[in-house]
């Protein structure tokens, strides 16, 4: 079933969350367990996140290096089959423009739709460690607009041979990334609200936004929104912080701010034990006034440990 149709037929805040998948070697037992600690909160889709392709060094013998192309965390289109086929719940892939030619992304697609997967959350990627900025791959997209227009054709019965005739047409419901501290690449905010409004006119029914730990701020996001036209669901991503590194880690790689407050008491931690507890108060707290603001969805950062968000659930959804 389509996100939205998720959202227009429920009758309070839905709950949803983000998975991983495991690392190469890795078994998907790890991915069930996950869901398994979850499912008593009635999740009503899974996101599972896509991970590209990067480039590590390996020091030959002479002491010169090769450079070997890896997949750390391979296996999102077949775990959101194997979630959907085990759980009977929607799982939403990540589809990301960096490392897929259109023609790439064009096949991905028809295994999404061949497997019955009704969703997808359009997304550009970050670059590479290796480059400053990102760079789309040669006849790939080169952002998520991109992306969605070409899902949008797609679902329009046009694909990139443009010698097919009556192809069949795909009805994915397609979801859009939003940033209520504004995008790293964004000049401004209002650069992202431009951009924003423009993946939204090109078929996005839903954004999921970047975690945030202030409420203040998405909702000034969600009102921004709304005097710029845009107007499906926002869905706000939540992450309890669990460590004391992640502090320094998540504004880094997040572009995030963490409010005084929070940091303040995260500091004040005697262990890594105590973050977590400040992390789950903190989140539910959150929680209750996104409730109260009436959010479609509740939507959580789990990254593979669900054990905080259990925690906060236990206390918002019971
Ligand atoms: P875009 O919407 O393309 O925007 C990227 C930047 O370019 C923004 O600053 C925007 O303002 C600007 N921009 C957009 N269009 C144009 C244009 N035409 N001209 C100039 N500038 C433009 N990454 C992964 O690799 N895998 C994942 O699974 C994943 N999941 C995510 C889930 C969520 C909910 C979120 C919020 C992010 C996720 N990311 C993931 C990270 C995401 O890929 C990065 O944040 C990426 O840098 C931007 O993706 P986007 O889809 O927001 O990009």
């Amino acid at each position: 079933m389509k996100i939205i149709e998720h959202i227009n037929k429920a009758k309070g805040t839905l709950f949803s969350f983000e998975i991983l998948p495991p690392l190469k070697g890795e078994s998907i037992n790890s991915i069930y367990n996950a869901i398994d600690g979850l499912l008593e909160f009635n999740p009503s889709f899974i996101d599972v996140t896509y991970h590209r392709q990067e480039y590590i060094l390996k020091k030959r013998k002479d002491g010169s290096f090769d450079r070997i192309a890896t997949k750390k965390r391979p296996g999102t289109v077949a775990i959101c089959a194997a979630i959907q086929n085990k759980y009977n719940i929607d799982a939403v892939p990540h589809l990301i423009c960096g490392g897929f030619t259109k023609e790439d992304t064009e096949n991905a697609l028809i295994d999404l739709h061949f497997l019955g997967i009704d969703n997808v959350l359009a997304l550009r990627g970050d670059a590479l460690r290796t480059e400053r900025s990102f760079v789309p791959e040669e006849a790939g997209n080169s952002n998520a607009l991109e992306l969605i227009h070409q899902i949008e054709n797609m679902n329009s019965g046009i694909y990139l041979d443009e010698e097919l005739s009556n192809a069949h047409v795909t009805d994915f419901c397609v979801g859009s990334a939003g940033y209520p501290e504004k995008h790293a690449d964004a000049p401004n905010k209002h650069s992202d609200m431009k951009f924003l409004k423009r993946k939204v006119a090109a078929g996005a029914e839903f954004i999921i936004t970047q975690m945030f730990f202030d409420n203040k701020g998405f909702f000034e996001f969600v009102d921004a929104c709304r005097e710029n036209g845009i107007n499906v669901p926002i869905i706000p991503g939540i992450k309890p912080i669990a460590t004391k590194k992640q502090l320094q880690v998540l504004p880094n790689v997040f572009n995030i701010e963490i409010p005084v407050e929070l940091s303040n008491k995260v500091e004040a931690c005697a262990n890594n034990g105590e973050v977590r507890q400040i992390g789950i108060d903190w989140a539910i707290n959150q929680c209750k006034e996104l409730i109260e603001a009436k959010v479609p969805v509740l939507h959580f950062y789990t990254m593979g440990k669900v054990s905080s968000t259990k925690a906060i659930c236990s206390e918002i959804f019971k």
